[in-house]
Parts: structure tokens; sequence; C-alpha cells
């Protein structure tokens, strides 16, 4: 018998390549996207395999799945700063409500739920790197308190779901993390900035560009996700790629990369923008023998050619 995994936000970056990996491993896969961010483009190529079908649904409403699940990945939600400013309530919704009814469809099913939880529970943090015994630094009512807290709600539910209903849960805090399929238009700088050398425009680096942020590639993403969801751990895992950067020096990298001569215009930083952001990833080499493969070099290589073809496609 195939094993049959619930995927929330199957259209979007992260969705739509954890649902390549499910089909290619074997599972039958039930993708759930309500196109808010998500991308039916990103999936399309699943829609005649046997093994893959698609529900349009949001998930803030009662979610029902016909037969049984061994697995539910809950991966819908805005996740851009940019996407939580336009759609806060949504944000909050889909991280609160929609993480109860997933919880809730796990325990009918008795199957077991990953919860795809961010950096962003550590906020602007004191303690650097973060390790997962750290709480952070949040900012409740700031413009990333929406999508912060609502991250927070969600790891103590899923925490509550485990200890009191005995569920099987599993918390990945994903760091910032990029690769083909990700919007063009979701404000990161990443995308941004290889857009704006691919676009002949100025490279807008946000404050004095003193701020790091550490790039993981998709595919060590999908990677880690998967050990842990086959693991025996239910306590949160930092993924993400230890390779610390200042965003300015990012920009530098990429207009080196692109070999553009496009030059770097400073704009003002956005509230509350973390200085400091690299995942300890002790834990998950530990338990899940886990460390990230793609330099950002390669990476990024990847991730620009897929991005020359997108834009190409789009002027026709
Ligand atoms: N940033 C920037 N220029 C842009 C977009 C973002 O300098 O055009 C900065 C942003 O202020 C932050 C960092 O790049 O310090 C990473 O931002 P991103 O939106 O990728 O995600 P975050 O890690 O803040 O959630």
């Amino acid at each position: 018998m195939k094993k049959r995994i619930l995927i929330t936000g199957a259209a979007g970056f992260l969705g739509s390549h954890l649902s390549d990996r499910f089909i290619a491993e074997g599972f039958e896969v039930i993708g759930m996207d309500n196109l808010l961010t998500g991308n039916i483009a990103n999936i399309e190529h699943l829609f005649p395999h046997k093994d893959f079908t698609y529900y349009n649904h949001d998930v803030t409403k009662f979610v029902h799945v016909p037969g049984n699940l061994d697995y539910i990945l809950h991966f819908a939600s805005p996740a851009s700063p940019i996407d939580y400013l336009k759609m806060p309530i949504q944000t909050m919704k889909v991280g609160s409500l929609g993480t109860h009814n997933l919880l809730g469809l796990a325990r009918a099913k008795n199957a077991r739920i990953l919860v795809a939880s961010t950096s962003e529970v550590y906020g602007d943090p004191k303690v650097h790197p973060q390790k997962e015994d750290y709480w952070g630094n949040v900012n409740p009512i700031g413009p990333r308190g929406v999508y912060d807290e609502a991250k927070r709600f969600q790891e103590a539910m899923t925490m509550a779901y485990h200890t009191f209903h005995g569920l099987e849960t599993r918390i990945i805090r994903i760091f910032n993390t990029y690769g083909p399929r990700m919007r063009l238009d979701d404000g990161r700088a990443l995308p941004t900035f290889l857009r704006q050398a691919i676009e002949g425009e100025d490279i807008t680096v946000f404050g004095d560009g003193s701020q790091t942020r550490s790039f993981c590639y998709v595919d060590d993403l999908v990677e880690g996700i998967y050990r842990l969801l086959l693991s025996d751990y239910h306590l949160p895992v930092n993924i993400g790629n230890p390779d610390e950067i200042s965003i300015l020096d990012f920009a530098k990298e990429i207009i080196e990369l692109t070999g553009t001569d496009q030059k770097i215009v400073l704009k003002p930083l956005p509230k509350d923008d973390p200085m400091v952001r690299q995942p300890d990833i002790t834990k998950a080499k530990e338990i899940l023998g886990w460390s990230p493969k793609v330099s950002r070099k390669e990476g990024l290589k990847i991730t620009f050619e897929h991005f020359k073809k997108v834009i190409d496609a789009k002027k026709g």
C-alpha cells in the first residue's frame, strides 16, 4: 500500500518541491492550495500523475479529505514580508485556524503532521547563531508580528496536540530558502536582486546592508524536511544553511555572478527587520544526519538560469 500524504500550500514554492519529492519517493500526494500566493503552474506537471490529486481549498475552513492519511505537511501561508503586510489577517488565520483544522484532521486520520515554522519565531534575535532553545525577541504588534506570532501560536498548538492528544507531530524552523519557482514579485532580497540584475535595474539594498541572512538551497531544505518527517523527534529543528552573509555583500555577489554593471542603491530599512540571522544546525546534524550540500554559488547559478527563462518567457 502506498503511503498517502496531504501537502497544504502545494502550489507554493516549497509545497511544489515537496510534492515532487514525495511523488518521486512513491507516495500518493494530495496537494491543497487556495492560490492566494501559490501558482498552479508550479504543480501543473504533476496533474497527469496517477498518484497526484489537487484540491483547491482554503485550510482556514473545515478541511475534509476522503480516505486514509498517513502524513500531513502544513506549508500553506504567505511567507514573505511584503505578502504578510498585504495579507495580515489571512496570514494570522492560516497559521492559527488553519493549523487547528489540520491538527484536528491529523487526529481524526491518525496521521503524523509536520508543520512549517520559521526562523521568524526568533524575531530580531539577541542570541547568535540561533539555537532551538532560544525563545526569541518578537514585537507582537509590529508589521512582522502577524507572521511571527501566528507561527509561534502554531508551534504552541502543535505541542499541545502532541502532549494532550499524543499526536505524532514534527516542527521545522525554516531559515531563508531559495531556488527555482520562488516568486519574482514577493519582495524578498534574493529574487528581487536577481530580477533587478536580469532586467537592468538598480539593486535595492535596505538600510546600510549590514544586516545578515543565511540562504539555503531548496533541495537541501526538502531533504531536511523528508528526514525530519520520518524521524521520531517531536521538538523543533532548525533547517537552514549556516553560511551567513551581509545583504550588502550579497548584492555585490549577485552583481558579480550575473555579470551585470548595475549599481547598488540604498533604501530605508523596513521596521523590525532582523539585524542578524544564522541557524545553529547542531540538532539537525545529530538527530537527522543532515547538513546542506549545495553552496550559495551553485544554488544561485541554478536559480539565476531559472529566473532568466521565466523573464524571457514573459516577454514572449
Ligand atoms: N532586502 C533588501 N532589498 C530588497 C529586499 C530585501 O535589502 O529589495 C533586505 C531586507 O530588508 C532584509 C534582507 O534583505 O534585511 C532579507 O529580506 P527578505 O525579504 O529576503 O526576507 P527576511 O529574511 O527579512 O524575511
